[in-house]
């Protein structure tokens, strides 16, 4: 029954005391490995019908759809990399031969932020968007409690990144809640206008939202008497991967933190629920972590690269996509105290280019940020940065900012502090400088705080060896 519900297509069932917004989210293991099987069947026969591009790329590969037998058969269709789509694009603007013909007309378009390139389209429809990709991003809304009396602030100015758009399009379309747009406003005013008008929950990026605390102390505002009670993070690794990050939002804003992420290519892929764990939109999605080495298939739990196959939607799907994110891993068949039967996202170790290898060790953004942010004495801005010492080995040099009470006799033992707390995590020793208070470049969206002044090598050194790939501890 609910198989049969899910699959053609009605996934919502809520009420307004409904605990979960889709039945998708406790459905039983096998069921969903059921639905999973069948949906990546309809969708790849779909493509192989209606997509010159994916059967042209598969004709070339050596795979056709009678293949897939198992989700495991899943191995057998090629990887597709943002190249791809980016060239094809640009060979034939402005959708690329990627998008299957005849869908339309489009409601949305999502682009990239382009940092590794052009930008790459994402054109939905208005069932790819409000019926799958929505979808997804509801159950995050839902899952942190917004309902309809709530007052939602999307601290965001608005792009065509749907990370954040999407959610405020649920708050606003699908539970009914009051949402305010406030793009242009300025952090001060942003601050005036949430006591003003009441607003509940805000959304953004933890490193905007952490931003803003830090105005209002500077102006004599004690953020936690804003009467903010949830606050949603997107766009960057939040809460769900750096915890300490959401102990420092938590402390901040004295609020619940969800975080959520996905890809504008394929979906919302995870979102917190109140337990603080990641469920991941198992229905709609289907993840496989990959040995970043040899493309083969971690154990379960395990670390490695994320590869995405999207399910449901009709108009741009993305089969076995490469997103270039590492993870922490994937837990499946557990039940979490929420009663969720969905997987476990572990949380995100970062961009591939922004994990670097020394001495065999994998040290991420994520890692890093998580034990600096742990550290009461460190103000919420740091880089690191990657160079060669003089006997050409790689060396991580990670630099921070006291807070402003630090008193300056302080700053040598909190650099030892520092130090011997990441050797503690990663096992490894990287030099450590404190710059004075607002050296550092201070983000407003979202932060850049990798920079790699090695000397290009054919091998970056991003790919992690199967027996250190768990030593990032957050
Ligand atoms: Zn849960």
């Amino acid at each position: 029954m609910l198989f049969d519900m899910l699959m053609t297509g009605v996934r919502q069932t809520t009420g307004v005391d409904y605990k979960y917004w889709s039945p998708a989210e406790t459905m039983p293991y096998k069921e969903m490995k059921r639905l999973q099987l069948a949906r990546l069947r309809e969708q790849i026969n779909y493509l192989w019908e209606k997509s010159p591009f994916y059967r042209e790329k598969w004709e070339q590969s050596g795979f056709c759809p009678g293949q897939l037998r198992t989700l495991e058969d899943i191995r057998r269709i090629p990887i597709l990399h943002k190249e791809e789509i980016r060239s094809s694009q640009e060979k034939n603007p402005p959708y690329g031969m990627m998008r299957v013909s005849g869908r339309g007309p489009f409601i949305r378009i999502g682009m990239t932020s382009g940092t590794t390139g052009e930008p790459v389209l994402i054109p939905f429809t208005e069932e790819d968007y409000f019926g799958d990709f929505c979808e997804g991003a509801v159950r995050s809304v839902w899952a942190a409690g917004i309902r309809n009396d709530d007052v939602v602030h999307a601290a965001f100015g608005f792009t065509p990144f749907l990370g954040l758009a999407a959610a405020y399009d649920c708050c606003e379309h699908l539970i009914g809640a009051l949402v305010i747009p406030g793009g242009i406003w300025n952090s001060l005013m942003r601050l005036t206008m949430i006591k003003k008008l009441g607003i509940t929950v805000l959304m953004g990026t933890p490193t905007y939202i952490l931003h803003l605390a830090k105005v209002a102390e500077e102006n004599g505002v004690d953020a936690r008497s804003l009467g903010v009670k949830k606050i949603l993070t997107a766009g960057e690794p939040g809460s769900m991967s750096i915890p300490n990050t959401g102990l420092r939002l938590q402390e901040a804003w004295g609020a619940k933190i969800f975080d959520y992420c996905g890809t504008q290519e394929t979906h919302y892929l995870a979102w917190m629920c109140e337990e603080g764990v990641g469920h991941m939109n198992d229905d709609l999605a289907y993840c496989e972590v990959l040995d970043p080495d040899t493309d083969e298939p971690v154990p379960p739990g395990q670390s490695g690269k994320l590869v995405v196959t999207d399910l449901v939607g009709k108009t741009h799907p993305c089969i076995r996509y490469e997103t270039g994110d590492l993870v922490k891993g994937i837990d499946a068949g557990t039940v979490c105290s929420c009663g969720r039967t969905l997987s476990v996202m572990k949380g995100f170790m970062g961009r591939v280019g922004d994990i670097i290898k020394v001495r065999g060790v994998c040290v991420s953004v994520a890692g890093i940020e998580n034990v600096i942010r742990g550290i009461p004495e460190c103000s919420d801005s740091y880089e690191y940065i990657a160079s060669k010492n003089n006997n050409g080995m790689d060396k991580i040099t990670v630099r921070v900012e006291p807070k402003r009470d630090v008193d300056t006799g302080l700053w040598d033992d909190l650099r030892k502090k520092v130090a011997q707390k990441l050797q503690l995590s990663f096992m490894v020793n990287m030099d450590v400088e404190v710059l004075p208070p607002g050296t550092l470049p201070e983000f407003e969206l979202k932060a850049k705080r990798f920079r790699d002044i090695r000397p290009p090598v054919a091998d970056s050194g991003v790919s992690c060896p199967p027996d250190k790939k768990v030593t990032v501890k957050v």
